[in-house]
C-alpha cells in the first residue's frame, strides 16, 4: 500500500555482480521511487541530493570548471548567489543579469529563478532558450504544478524540495531534473563521488508530500491570490510582489522597524523562515539579504489556514 522504506546501505551482488542497488552512495530503492514520481511530475530524469543547495554545487561541479561563467538571475534565492561567490575560489565566474531580458553573451550556464524569490520575477524562458549555453530553472516556487521548465526550453529544473514539494518542514531535500539522460548521467556521477545523495527516509517524506502537492498548491496558490490582493489596498503597505500564482509573495512596509512590527505581531502566521509548508510564515528578509532587499520587504509563504482568517491575522498585525 505504502512505499517501504529501505534503509540498507549495502545489498548483495547478483550472481557476483553488483545489481541496480549495490551501495546506497550510489542510490538506493527508496531514493530511486521518489526520483520516477519527480521524474514522471517534470517530464525528465530526476535526481536526489541532500538539500537543495548540494543539487546546485553538483551542477556546478559536474558541468563547470574554472574559466566558465554563470549567468545568475539576478533576484534569485541570496544563497545561490553565496554558493556561486564561494565557488569563485576556483574560478567559475558570476555575473547576474535581469531574467527578463536577455542573457548575457559569455555565459557558459543559464541559471533562472521562477519566480525569484523573494523578489518574484518570472524569467524569460525563450530568451533563455535561444542563448547557446545549458539553461537551468530553479522552480522551488513554481512547482511543476505551475510551471514545467522542461516544456519551455530549459535543460536543468532544480528543487529546494524541501519547500513545496515534501511541503511539511520536516525534510531537507533537493532535487534535479534533467531533460537529457546523458547530462544526468554525468551528475549522478559527481553525486556518487562526492556522496550529496539524499537520505532513504527523507526521499520517503518526499513520496509522501508529493501525492497531496497538487492539492496544498491549489489551495496555497487562491489564498495567495486573495491575499495579494487584500494587502494591495491596504494603506500601510507599499508594494505587492506576486506572479499571479503560487504560494508565494511579498510585499513592503515603510521600513525596517515597521517591518519588524509586523512580522512579531501576527499570531497565526508563524515568524520564521523557509516557504512551501503547510504552516503560514512571514518573514523580514533583510535579517538574511541585508541591503540587497528593501528594508521594509517582508516575505509571506501561505499555507493551508482559513485564507479569512490569514487576512484577520495580517489586517491586526498591519495596524
Ligand atoms: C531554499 C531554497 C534553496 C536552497 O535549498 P535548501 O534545500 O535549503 O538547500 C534554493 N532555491 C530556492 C528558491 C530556495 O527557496
Amino acid at each position: 500500500m505504502t512505499t517501504p522504506i529501505d534503509r540498507s546501505t549495502t545489498w548483495p551482488y547478483e550472481s557476483g555482480e553488483p545489481g541496480a542497488f549495490s551501495y546506497a552512495r550510489f542510490s538506493s530503492p527508496t531514493v530511486a521511487d521518489a526520483e520516477r514520481a519527480l521524474g514522471q511530475l517534470e517530464g525528465g530524469e530526476a535526481l536526489l541530493f541532500a538539500s537543495g543547495s548540494a543539487a546546485a554545487t553538483a551542477v556546478v561541479l559536474a558541468l563547470l570548471g574554472p574559466g566558465k561563467t554563470v549567468a545568475l538571475a539576478e533576484g534569485a534565492y541570496y544563497g545561490t548567489g553565496a554558493l556561486l561567490r564561494e565557488l569563485e575560489r576556483w574560478d567559475v565566474r558570476l555575473v547576474e543579469y535581469d531574467q527578463t531580458a536577455e542573457p548575457p553573451g559569455e555565459a557558459d550556464l543559464i541559471w533562472l529563478e521562477a519566480p525569484s524569490n523573494p523578489f518574484l520575477t518570472m524569467p524569460d524562458f525563450d530568451a533563455a532558450a535561444g542563448h547557446p549555453a545549458p539553461v537551468l530553472c530553479d522552480s522551488t516556487a513554481a512547482t511543476p504544478i505551475h510551471v514545467r521548465p522542461l516544456e519551455r526550453g530549459c535543460d536543468i529544473v532544480l528543487h529546494s524540495a524541501t519547500k513545496y514539494l515534501a511541503g511539511h518542514d520536516d525534510a531537507l531535500v533537493g532535487a534535479l531534473v534533467f531533460g537529457d539522460a546523458s547530462t544526468a548521467a554525468r551528475v549522478r556521477e559527481l553525486r556518487s563521488r562526492t556522496g550529496s545523495v539524499a537520505a532513504p527516509d527523507v526521499a520517503w517524506l518526499l513520496l509522501r508530500g508529493l501525492a497531496t502537492l497538487e492539492l496544498r498548491v491549489a489551495r496555497q496558490s487562491e489564498s495567495a491570490g486573495a491575499l495579494a490582493q487584500y494587502l494591495r489596498t491596504h494603506p500601510a503597505v507599499e508594494t505587492v510582489r506576486y506572479p499571479g500564482f503560487g504560494g508565494l509573495l511579498s510585499f513592503d512596509v515603510a521600513d525596517a522597524e515597521s517591518a519588524r512590527r509586523v512580522e512579531t505581531s501576527t499570531r497565526l502566521i508563524a515568524n520564521m523562515t523557509s516557504l512551501g509548508g503547510v504552516r503560514s510564515r512571514i518573514e523580514a528578509r533583510s535579517r538574511w539579504e541585508s541591503e540587497r532587499v528593501p528594508p521594509g520587504l517582508l516575505r509571506l509563504s501561505v499555507g493551508l489556514e482559513d485564507p479569512a482568517e490569514l487576512w484577520a491575522d495580517l489586517e491586526q498585525a498591519l495596524a
